[in-house]
């Protein structure tokens, strides 16, 4: 396939958190605020002259240091956040809205403030209490807490205007980058699609971590040329898997995946599209902070939800997905010492497998993966398995 026009770009803006787009921002007065899991709602992190980047640290080497407060028993997203904090890599940021959601994240973020690792005067930390619960009763909770940790101190200390029209404003922003990447993601159930899942992946990071003012031209122009972006007429890849499971920032681990043989077609884990990247439908009977704090709970597939419909949502969204892609298999993958997906991952491939019939790799991963040997031998041999399978069914391999 020919490269797509803005790739080398966007993969360059991913090499730094606090890359050339946010230090534009930042030139023209926004306010930045950093966050780190799907329970924070980005689009209230884009009011106003906010503008939000969901932090990594690209080219984690050594954590030795955030190992000292945090243990090497925790997971290593959380360390290389604490450290890249510690070398001073998230000065550029004004505020950290942060969840009490995962408590090895609540250690990173304490340390983070109670450190003073972010040098401005006027940055905080939030830690906001997230409902446990799906249920009307949790949206008036959600809605104080985002009021009173967030949008509060934002209006305070930055003077962001946090009025109902201001939100509305934000989540039509957040709607127009949501629809691109709806549209191009929906281009990976193709037989055929004119895109990667290395490509796909490396677009939504750069939603995440790019203002979004000053990336959408650049995303529109990428939609138009896949709509004419003519595949390789044989496909190299061997087999189409979905990919679901904790915190991906790391492009490297989709690229590991294709060299290894299998076509990412469908992503979801934290980082990823689904959920992520749907539309926020507002209507004008409710304030839009009601109708935010609703959606991000009713889309949300974290397994920290341990409701049995919460359970029911995630593990059907696997099975359906893999029917919608055309997937041979799916890859469940998991940082290591994440809890959540800990547990997850071992209950919903097995699920998967054995009661949904779909051919299962699960697997636990470090940060970086791209250098990890052990990783490439299992996804290729995940392929032949799915090749194997395929010939067997009398089907022809890819
Ligand atoms: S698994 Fe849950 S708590 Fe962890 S980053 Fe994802 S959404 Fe947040």
């Amino acid at each position: 396939m020919k490269d797509l026009k803005h790739l080398i770009y966007f993969e360059r803006l991913l090499e730094d958190a606090n890359n050339e787009l946010m230090r534009q921002a930042k030139a023209d007065g926004k306010v930045i605020v950093g966050y780190t899991c799907y329970h924070m709602p980005e689009v209230l992190l884009n009011i106003g002259n906010c503008v939000s980047t969901r932090i990594r640290a690209p080219k984690t080497g050594s954590m030795d240091l955030a190992t000292y407060y945090m243990s090497n028993y925790t997971c290593e997203y959380c360390r290389a956040l604490l450290e890249r904090a510690i070398e001073g890599g998230y000065n550029f940021l004004d505020a950290l809205a942060g969840v009490d959601a995962c408590a090895q994240m609540n250690r990173c973020m304490e340390n983070i403030e109670i450190q003073k690792l972010v040098e401005n005067e006027k940055f905080f930390v939030s830690h906001v209490d997230i409902p446990c619960k799906v249920d009307e009763g949790a949206v008036p909770h959600l809605k104080q807490q985002l009021e009173m940790k967030i949008l509060t101190p934002l209006k305070e200390r930055y003077g962001v205007d946090v009025s109902d029209a201001s939100i509305r404003k934000a989540v039509a922003e957040h709607n127009e980058v949501c629809r691109i990447l709806t549209e191009i993601g929906n281009m990976r159930k193709l037989p055929n699609p004119p895109i990667t899942g290395y490509e796909f992946h490396i677009i939504t990071l750069v939603t995440y971590v790019c203002p979004k003012y000053l990336i959408v031209d650049k995303l529109r122009e990428t939609l138009e040329e896949l709509k004419t972006r003519e595949p390789d007429a044989k496909s190299k890849f061997r087999a189409r898997v979905v990919l679901i499971g904790s915190e991906i920032d790391d492009p490297d681990l989709t690229k590991l995946i294709e060299e290894s043989g299998a076509l990412v077609v469908m992503d979801r884990y934290c980082y990823g599209s689904t959920p992520g990247r749907e539309e926020i439908v507002l209507t004008d009977d409710e304030p839009a902070l009601d109708q935010i704090c609703r959606h991000y709970m009713v889309t949300s597939m974290c397994p920290r939800y341990v409701s049995a419909e919460k359970k029911n949502q995630r593990w059907n969204f696997v099975k359906d997905a893999v029917k919608e892609y055309g997937a041979d298999g799916a890859i469940y993958e998991q940082i290591k010492f994440c809890d959540y997906w800990g547990y997850e991952r071992a209950l919903a491939s097995h699920i998967a497998s054995e009661e949904f019939g779909i051919p299962t790799l699960s697997v636990d991963r470090p940060y970086m993966s791209r250098t990890s040997g052990q990783l490439r031998t299992r996804f290729q041999a995940f392929v032949e398995s799915l090749e194997i399978k395929k010939i067997n069914k009398g089907g022809k391999a890819r």
